[in-house]
């Protein structure tokens, strides 16, 4: 029954040519809606983004017209006249005669307020000054990505931020902006800080922030999808004119690339936030998702819905929407939620297209699915299967649980506050879950096998914006294991050992480190688990923490320097060298060892005997690289303080 449901939906005609349902000219303005089983598409044209009434149109033209069929599944017509600035949207009639509810269509380019009617809009107004001749930093190899992950409004809203478009795509094109106590803050933080992409949490246009009452604070992290290649109003100046969004966006992208900085989307194929009032839904019913038996929408996002990637026009879709983006915006990179909902053939079908356009741009996600999908699961880009799509990352939740504790109890600790039997789960994320020998696979948390095909198919990190922020979880974890605080100021000296403990693992790894925005200034979120929705009182960085962690800040940065220089995660020589008791990894790579300590007590480790310079101490401010100021030994062990991390140069 299931299958045959499926496959029906697999023989609906697919158009060859590129997804456009609008189509502007000076002269007329062509439309073309796909659905197939639609007994009639009727386009209306409105004269505001909403509101208003179709049949009293101010533009003098034609209020509403019904499309002709065509034999490839799609409905086409034209209406004669400059539409330019008008709204429009699409009504189909399904096959059982039911008129559907108004839809921008799946493929609006250009949005009123609430994205609720698409704008006739000649994009090439839309850019700004110099766009032209934008120039992407140059990003020679994927394994050189530091990526930022950043919510807008987390960036930008607080008061100590010193940026003036809080919240906006604007405040990231502010220079000299900062904290009060005179450190930087916003783009220039960025560039101090050496991080080679920003990952943007969802800025395609979503729904569960109310674009018309901007004047009261919303805050949401934007997961639930409504017009996918528009960008979101709210982070706009001004989200009922539909241009503005887009040149700001722009403007954004631009800024950045000058500062030397990649741009990645976040993007949510993979489900919808109301199936029933989707773009999708109203526009095809039922093909773009996948159904139960039952007739119950099959429900691997957790969200109620799934969409069904291996269906030609989902897949067309998204890769169409993928390059539209970085065509139209110059986006640089991608990280798909939920990307184990998306099947292999389309994730490839992606990486394909995108290496035609830019090799360069980099393309990961999260090799996992919130429940079951509705799909084979030999066929879907789960982590265990990321081997088979070359240029495609997976998140690494092994060496991130390892590190902080398993994602299902905030209580349960890791190597970090020193509890023994995650060493060879952290190890497994240091080698980039590829194989490289030292590595006891009976003993890794989640995977039993390596699934890497090479190092950076792994993304290595702690934290980012799900579930507690690290310093929320250190803090928590350390007081569970210790069952009463010590004076607060050891507690606090501790949580600042642990959290750059715990940065110290992500960047000695071969994979692509990963930051959560704040966690290099210590930021926390009051201890909220889930705070998607939650006001910016809990979700704004605090730009006070980059004087008052101004150490933890200075080791990040330095890690970021170091790996840079030293390119331990290079190929070359790699290994693990031999310790004494639990909760101490050393591991060689490329003339580089890299201690890890989380044990409460100095301990001693061996090293191969020879000339040795430390670099870095994590439990001492940085030192200068230059002028010979660093301490070189001779021998071959070598004292590690407690919580602490240490990294050493081999002398030739
Ligand atoms: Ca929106």
């Amino acid at each position: 029954m299931k299958a045959q449901v499926q496959d029906d939906y697999m023989d609906w005609p697919v158009p060859a040519g590129p997804i456009c349902e609008m189509n502007y000219s000076p002269d007329q303005t062509c439309f073309q809606l796909w659905s197939p089983k639609a007994r009639s598409v009727e386009v209306r044209l409105y004269d505001q983004g909403e509101g208003g009434d179709v049949a009293r149109m101010s533009c003098g033209h034609i209020h509403h017209i019904f499309l002709d069929k065509n034999e490839d599944g799609t409905f086409g017509g034209v209406i004669n006249g400059d539409l330019k600035g008008c709204f429009y949207t699409f009504v189909v009639k399904d096959e059982n005669g039911n008129l559907l509810n108004e839809t921008p269509g799946i493929f609006a380019k250009a949005v009123g307020v609430n994205g609720k009617r698409a704008q006739i809009l000649d994009l090439s107004t839309t850019n700004p000054k110099g766009w032209e001749s934008d120039v992407k930093p140059v990003l020679v190899h994927p394994q050189d990505a530091v990526i930022y992950e950043m919510h807008h409004r987390d960036f930008s809203i607080d008061a100590s931020s010193g940026m003036l478009h809080k919240g906006k795509y604007l405040a990231l094109t502010e220079h000299g902006t900062t904290n009060g106590q005179g450190e930087k803050t916003g783009i220039d933080h960025l560039v101090e800080l050496g991080v080679t992409h920003v990952h943007l949490l969802p800025s395609y246009d979503y729904g569960s922030v109310d674009e018309a009452r901007l004047d009261s604070p919303q805050y949401n992290w934007g997961y639930d999808p409504v017009n996918y290649n528009v960008p979101e109003g709210s982070y706009s100046t001004n989200p009922y004119d539909p241009a503005v969004r887009i040149r700001e966006f722009k403007e954004m992208v631009m800024a950045l690339h000058k500062a030397g900085i990649r741009v990645v989307m976040d993007v949510v194929y993979n489900h919808v936030f109301d199936l029933k009032n989707s773009n999708f839904e109203k526009t095809a019913p039922g093909y773009f998702f996948r159904w139960n038996n039952d007739g119950t929408p099959a429900n691997g996002s957790g969200c109620g819905n799934e969409t069904a990637s291996e269906r030609p026009m989902m897949r067309k879709f998204m890769i169409e929407s993928v390059l539209y983006w970085v065509r139209e915006y110059h986006i640089d990179g991608f990280r798909f939620d939920l990307m184990g909902i998306h099947d292999i053939e389309t994730m490839t079908a992606i990486r394909r297209a995108v290496n035609s356009v830019d090799p360069s741009i980099i393309i990961y996600g999260e090799g996992w699915a919130a429940s079951t999908p509705g799909y084979d699961a030999n066929k879907l880009a789960m982590k265990a299967n990321v081997h088979f799509i070359k240029g495609i990352a997976a998140f690494g939740d092994e060496m991130r649980d390892g590190l902080r504790g398993a994602w299902y109890d905030d209580k349960k600790g890791g190597f970090l506050v020193g509890i023994p039997g995650h060493e060879e789960s952290v190890k497994f994320g240091l080698v980039g879950a590829s194989d490289c020998g030292g590595v006891d696979l009976t003993k890794v948390n989640y995977s039993r096998e390596f699934w890497t095909g090479e190092p950076c198919q792994m993304i290595s990190y702690v934290s980012c914006h799900d579930d507690l922020c690290l310093a929320d979880r250190i803090n928590v974890t350390l007081m569970a294991r210790r069952g009463k605080k010590k004076s607060a100021e050891a507690h606090e000296a501790e949580c600042v050992r642990l959290q750059k403990l715990a940065y110290a693992a992500v960047f000695a790894s071969r994979g692509i480190p990963f930051i959560w925005c704040g966690d290099e200034i210590m930021r926390d979120r009051k201890g909220v688990r889930n705070c998607y929705n939650s006001p910016d009182s809990i979700n704004a960085i605090p730009w006070r923490l980059k004087s008052e962690h101004k150490d933890v800040y200075e080791y990040v940065k330095q890690l970021i320097t170091l790996r840079r220089h030293l390119r331990w995660h290079e190929g070359g020589e790699y290994h693990f060298l031999p310790v004494k008791g639990s909760n101490v990894i050393a591991m060689f790579s490329s003339g580089v060892v890299i201690i890890l300590n989380s044990n409460r007590r100095t301990i001693t480790q061996e090293i191969p005997y020879g000339v040795w310079q430390i670099v870095s101490w994590s439990d001492r401010p940085p030192m200068p690289v230059s002028a010979g100021a660093l301490p070189t030994f001779k021998g071959s062990s070598l004292k590690v303080p407690a919580q602490s991390a240490l990294i050493l140069v081999e002398r030739s």
